[in-house]
């Protein structure tokens, strides 16, 4: 069996779903690799060096799609890309189900299967495939990069012979995969830094990275906090206690890293107009929330804009992008964890078990019968 990976069709994606390394594993496999010409381009992988690897290199996407069984790529597909699919093809990438319900019609229309990497269930099993966590890392790490080299002074404070520095303090607001990703490269770095979650639970994590956890006067303190570790909408009472702190901190802060999600919703807003017109000029609040809409009023998705009193906000949506050797390496490790699994045999065999709960919670169309959604998986 052939597994392939195109060139990316979205504007500005630079991952690649296979790199020579994975390609070598899966081979090991049992798969005969494939690869777009010019696919890892991007990312810093050359044809030559796939072909060093044992990947055959194909001219176009057309030739790609029609020669291979599994299709590996990172962002959803596009329509085009789907015309492709067919009985017996499989594709495996970022897919959103929900948002996408009209492509997962077309899927299942063209006898497709499909696998969907941000469907994989956040079990500590599937930790070695869980993309969304291996992508929220680079993008909290990569935002707190971006806004070091938008804000014109150090990170950690220091006494020089042409003067004393004082730290930059660093606020972040959402403490998951991304945030902590964030609290870690800015206490790295040498800045004081804050952190806040409506999840209790992840103030020892912050605290245990350096950071300080941002505490609310506020009985209730489950407020907001969902079961299976994702966040629930705040009581208002809640909601005006945490904006309450924010516009406290607010004149204090040089930079202020958004990362608050919560699932099935827009991002709520927490960083205010009136919080960023009361920062220092010079300030940067990156907002890791833009593609569903930001968590600061002034987030412009895909910009980087500077208000009025000088504060740069940054709302770019392709931060892993940004990184695009680091995500595809990662990514295409997770891509072969998650081959590892569909290949019980190691002998080039799919075998798509609906009896394993990340495999059947992953799987959105099956043989051209949608799947999702999955039901709840049975292990913790
Ligand atoms: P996410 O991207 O959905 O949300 C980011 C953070 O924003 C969350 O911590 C959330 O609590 C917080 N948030 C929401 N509303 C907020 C508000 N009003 N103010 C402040 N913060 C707010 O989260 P994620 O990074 O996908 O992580 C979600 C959970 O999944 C975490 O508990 C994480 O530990 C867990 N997880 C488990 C595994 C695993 O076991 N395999 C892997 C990854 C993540």
């Amino acid at each position: 069996v052939k597994i392939g990976s195109p060139r990316e069709l979205f504007g500005g994606e630079a991952r690649v779903a296979m790199t020579p390394d994975s390609a070598v594993q899966l081979q090991k496999l049992g798969y005969e690799c494939v690869i777009e010409a010019g696919a890892g381009k991007a990312a810093g992988f050359s044809d030559e060096a796939y072909r060093a690897a044992g990947v055959t290199v194909v001219d176009g996407a057309e030739a790609l799609y029609a020669g291979v069984d599994v299709i590996a790529k990172v962002r959803p597909p596009e329509t085009a890309e789907v015309e492709r699919l067919g009985p017996g093809k499989t594709l495996i990438s970022f897919f959103y189900p929900a948002q996408n319900k009209e492509l997962l019609e077309l899927c299942k229309e063209k006898g497709a299967s499909v696998i969907a990497m941000d469907m994989v269930p956040r079990i500590s099993r599937a930790q070695k495939m869980d993309a969304l966590s291996s992508m929220a890392n680079i993008a909290g790490y990569r935002a707190v990069i971006e806004a070091g080299n938008n804000f014109g002074r150090f990170f950690t404070g220091q006494v020089t012979a042409a003067g004393k520095v004082p730290p930059a303090k660093v606020l972040v607001i959402g403490a998951g995969v991304a945030g902590l990703a964030a609290i870690g490269t800015a206490t790295s770095l040498g800045a004081i830094t804050y952190a806040f979650d409506v999840r209790p639970e992840v103030a020892e994590q912050i605290e245990s990275m350096g950071a300080e956890f941002v505490y609310l006067d506020f009985e209730a303190t489950q407020d907001g906090a969902a079961t299976g570790g994702y966040a629930a909408p705040s009581s208002p009472e809640f909601r005006e206690k945490q904006l309450a702190k924010f516009r406290e901190l607010a004149p204090d802060i040089d930079i202020v890293i958004t990362t608050a999600l919560i699932p099935g919703r827009d991002a709520p807003k927490l960083w205010l107009a009136d919080m960023v017109a009361a920062m220092k000029p010079g300030s940067v609040v990156v907002d890791l929330a833009a593609e569903r809409g930001g968590n600061c009023d002034l987030t412009v998705p895909d910009q980087k804009i500077v208000s009025e009193n000088g504060v740069t906000v940054i709302g770019y949506t392709d931060f892993p992008s940004r990184m695009a050797a680091q995500a595809s390496t990662l990514y295409s490790t997770n891509i072969r964890h998650m081959m590892t699994d569909l290949t019980p045999g190691k002998d080039g065999q799919v075998v798509q078990n609906m009896e394993d709960d990340v495999i059947r919670g992953a799987t959105v169309t099956k043989d051209g019968e949608i799947t999702y959604p999955p039901p709840p998986p049975k292990i913790k």
